[in-house]
């Protein structure tokens, strides 16, 4: 089955120069790359994209954890792959949630760690199941952003929107 998933370099994995590594890795399920950008996680897609933690104790740490606060590297990799199995091939290199239980070659076994404060810090994110993967990459990404159309659109015309042009 052909799906789409939301990977995020988180920024642990920016700040340890991993994206090199992270993406030759990827590149090994042979699945597409449809969308990709560097973005500026605000405090309020942060918490949107982990909302299913809220109740957690850790939660505010994982925000700023996303948010880069804790690594002084305030950005994320975020890109969406398309392809067979796209989640559960992703999902496999990704390795467990927790860096100490994942697969040693596993990248979170290879590069993730566990935090003073209880974070695992494990370098990426990958979306868990296809309706997980449908909420994250529409939170992410505009329909504009993604070279295939993954989800129905429609168009809304924009009267007097300000819009931000090359001077
Ligand atoms: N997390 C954590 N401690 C936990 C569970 C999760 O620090 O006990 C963090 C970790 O960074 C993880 C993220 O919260 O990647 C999201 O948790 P989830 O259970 O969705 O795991 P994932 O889907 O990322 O494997
Ligand atoms: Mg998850």
């Amino acid at each position: 089955m052909e799906q789409a998933v939301l990977i995020l370099i988180k920024p642990d994995g920016l700040i340890k120069s991993l994206t090199g590594n992270i993406l030759t890795r990827l590149s090994e399920t042979k699945l597409e790359i449809v969308a990709a950008k560097i973005v500026r996680v605000s405090r309020e897609l942060a918490q949107e994209h982990y909302k299913h933690l809220k109740e957690k104790p850790f939660f505010n740490e994982l925000v700023k954890y996303l948010q880069g606060e804790i690594h002084d590297r305030k950005k994320v990799l975020a890109l969406v792959y398309w392809g067979e199995d796209a989640i559960k091939k992703c999902r496999e290199l990704a390795g467990a949630t927790n860096p100490e239980e994942a697969e040693p070659t596993s990248i979170r076994g290879s590069y993730g760690r566990i935090t003073t404060s209880g974070v695992y810090e494990n370098v990426i994110h990958v979306s868990s199941n296809e309706p997980e993967a449908n909420r994250e990459i529409k939170l992410w990404f505009e329909p504009g952003e993604i070279i295939v159309e993954l989800y129905p659109q429609k168009e809304l015309l924009y009267k007097e929107h300000k819009v931000k042009t090359w001077a």
